[in-house]
């Protein structure tokens, strides 16, 4: 797939993860589509994904977490605690960001976030240096 240029919505998965932003997405071989496409290619561990697969999500109108009667449960408290710590990235503030300020902000405020500064593609929250040009981008503004 390679980094991305651009953001989509299709690319914002229901639990608030960016997958513009994941390794998975952006290696060249077995590339991920990202959590919203079906396909033989995803990662096992992200095709079985107790959140994607959730019965609760299904009933939701939104398709988001942040539409369901117990957001934040606990699985989804744990996946944004593990993000926050490791990766500098918050599922929980990208959903608040989408319920209260629209998708459009998201995907603006992700892409001032994310996009290399040295060669304009977007960086992954799993790499220090951007993938494509190889630059660190050492001033990351907060979550
Ligand atoms: S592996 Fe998971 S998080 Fe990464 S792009 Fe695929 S669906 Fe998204
Ligand atoms: S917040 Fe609701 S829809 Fe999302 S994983 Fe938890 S129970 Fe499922
Ligand atoms: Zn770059």
């Amino acid at each position: 797939m390679n980094p991305a240029t651009e953001l989509t919505e299709s690319l914002i998965a229901p639990c608030g993860m960016n997958c513009a932003l994941c390794m998975a997405y952006q290696r060249e071989k077995k590339s991920c589509p990202g959590c919203n496409v079906n396909s033989e290619t995803k990662s096992k561990s992200c095709a079985s994904c107790r959140i994607k697969n959730c019965e609760e999500l299904k009933a939701t109108h939104s398709n988001f977490c942040f539409s369901c009667s117990k957001f934040p449960c606990l699985r989804l408290r744990q996946l944004d605690k593990r993000y926050v710590t490791k990766y500098g990235m918050s599922m929980l503030v990208n959903l608040g960001r989408i319920r209260d300020e629209g998708m459009t902000e998201l995907i603006r405020s992700e892409t001032e976030k994310w996009v290399c500064r040295h060669c304009g593609t977007f960086l992954s929250v799993h790499k220090e240096f951007c993938l494509r040009c190889g630059n660190s981008n050492s001033y990351v503004p907060p979550i």
